[in-house]
């Protein structure tokens, strides 16, 4: 099975679009390379990758507007952001837009690198904890759908079941709705949806948590999302 990434790399400067190019082959990712937003909008619509690397300043169409589009569009594409400095409005902007990460130019190519195999993993959460895991006391199988904790046993549902796989592989970040709606449901969010996940997590609190009006394990953060506490895993009962 090939299990090569497709990244595209979406930038207007030659220097730098054709330095990610040869440095992503190198570290064996299969890069196409876009120079400008339009150019970009066209590939994606017929290809299909596994990260972009979206400039934010581009002509033609800007990245801003790009990634926009493709969220509303349900492009579910990890994405990563290259902002430059003195953007940091526009960075927060990019977050909102449906960009699961930023990197501020100039930024080393390392440090580039640490941020795609860390999208990678918290968006791909089956490769990061597979399918039997621990969610503080929790032991987790999705291949039985079943939670086991103090010795009972319970039954989940499948988008349950991504839904605690996600969490057990992102422990102490925070997880926005439209994220976990695009890892759950396989979809971009459309505005009426925050409602949706909520209820999902309302749900599953019934299930996971010890007193579900005052979860241990998920929590919320106010705003901004929910965040699995997986120091939780010291202080579990037992
Ligand atoms: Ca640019």
């Amino acid at each position: 099975m090939d299990d090569v990434k497709s990244i595209l790399i979406v930038e207007d400067e030659p220097r730098i679009r054709s330095g990610l190019v040869d440095f992503l082959e190198f570290h064996h990712f299969r890069p196409t390379a876009a120079e400008d937003g339009l150019q970009a909008e066209q590939i994606v619509s017929k290809h299909r990758f596994d990260l972009i690397l979206l400039d934010l300043m581009l002509p033609k169409i800007s990245g801003e507007e790009l990634c926009r589009k493709w969220r509303q569009e349900g492009l579910t594409t990890p994405i990563i952001m290259l902002t430059a400095k003195g953007q940091e409005k526009e960075k927060v902007t990019g977050l909102d837009l449906g960009a699961d990460d930023y990197i501020t130019k100039p930024f080393s190519l390392e440090e580039l690198l640490a941020r795609i195999h860390a999208v990678m993993r918290r968006t791909d959460p089956a490769k990061s904890v597979g399918r039997r895991f621990h969610l503080g006391p929790l032991a987790v199988d999705l291949s039985a759908l079943k939670i086991a904790a103090a010795g009972r046993q319970k039954t989940i549902s499948p988008r349950q079941g991504k839904i605690l796989q996600l969490f057990a592989a992102n422990p102490g970040r925070i997880i926005s709705r439209e994220e976990l709606y695009r890892n759950a449901w396989g979809e971009s969010m459309e505005e009426i949806e925050t409602r949706t996940v909520d209820m999902h997590i309302a749900k599953l609190r019934g299930l996971i948590e010890v007193d579900p009006a005052e979860p241990a394990l998920i929590k919320t953060v106010r705003g901004a999302g929910y965040v699995y506490e997986a120091d939780h895993e010291l202080a579990g009962p037992e």
